[in-house]
């Protein structure tokens, strides 16, 4: 089929994919965004297109390329928390991100696909039209923001129970801004109206239908309300994570009779 709208003139659609064919990489109507990175444009042809016109000894510019060739520029200089490479993921990550942070995404990401609730709210967020992309931090401070669907996401960061010893992964804080994800996809009006009470309803339901489930899946420790927690602490990876096993007193477990003092377990999970 010839189309003509959007630009994208004399390319083709595809019916196979639901996308239009330019070249050797093709372009989502859905997404607006490019399925395949584009081989195609060079340091040689972004100016003067592959045939170059040559006027009084010079190349002619040619606008078609320039204008073509200009989204390379697009999806590579742009703002990196808004603009990634055309991976066509839902959940990307920023063209600058470090093979280090790739790691760590990946590794979290393989760990949280243990849990079911996990692969469902993963599924969710794969389903939508929109994108999000992960900003990594390294300052324990996690959140997500719907103006521009970022997740902030510091590796490493485990945040410290209530008793001040089980802690939970890095790993499950991507999942339960995850879960904010969710909820703003689902349409939740506190997201345009951030108050107090709000802020606290939210979260206590991303904790009752994805936090807490997950970290259960996983069996990290959960925290009963959101300010249950007595701080963060910085973890080897972004899936170690701590549980405290509390001795049954009369059991003739290797613990009974050591102590009335729950021992802690540091949990370093390998794929
Ligand atoms: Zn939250």
């Amino acid at each position: 089929m010839f189309v003509s709208n959007d630009g994208y003139f004399g390319e083709y659609w595809d019916f196979e994919t639901n996308t239009y064919y330019l070249r050797a990489r093709h372009f989502s109507p859905r997404t607006g965004r490019f399925t395949q990175p584009d081989p195609y444009w060079t340091i040689h042809n972004m100016q003067f297109g592959s045939s170059s016109v040559i006027r009084n000894g010079r190349p002619v510019p040619n606008r078609y390329a320039i204008m073509q060739a200009g989204n390379l520029f697009v999806f590579a200089i742009n703002n990196p928390i808004r603009w990634i490479d055309p991976s066509g993921l839902r959940i990307e990550l920023p063209s600058d991100t470090t093979q280090e942070q790739r790691d760590a995404y990946n590794r979290a990401i393989t760990y949280l696909n243990r849990s079911e609730v996990f692969r469902g709210l993963w599924q969710t967020l794969e389903d939508a039209t929109e994108v999000f992309t992960i900003a990594f931090t390294y300052n324990h401070f996690m959140r997500f923001d719907h103006e521009t669907r970022t997740i902030f996401w510091d590796t490493t960061s485990g945040l410290i129970m209530l008793d001040g010893a089980a802690i939970q992964s890095a790993a499950l804080g991507l999942a339960h801004e995850m879960g904010h994800a969710a909820q703003y996809l689902e349409g939740h009006a506190f997201f345009d109206d951030m108050t107090q009470d709000n802020r606290a309803l939210l979260e206590a339901e991303n904790l009752r239908r994805f936090e807490s489930p997950i970290a259960r899946q996983l069996g990290e420790p959960t925290r009963a309300r959101y300010f249950d927690d007595a701080g963060v602490h910085r973890m080897n990876n972004s899936t170690h994570h701590r549980i405290i096993y509390t001795p049954n007193w009369n059991s003739r477990s290797p613990f009974a009779g050591n102590s009335r003092i729950p021992m802690t377990i540091d949990i370093n999970w390998r794929r």
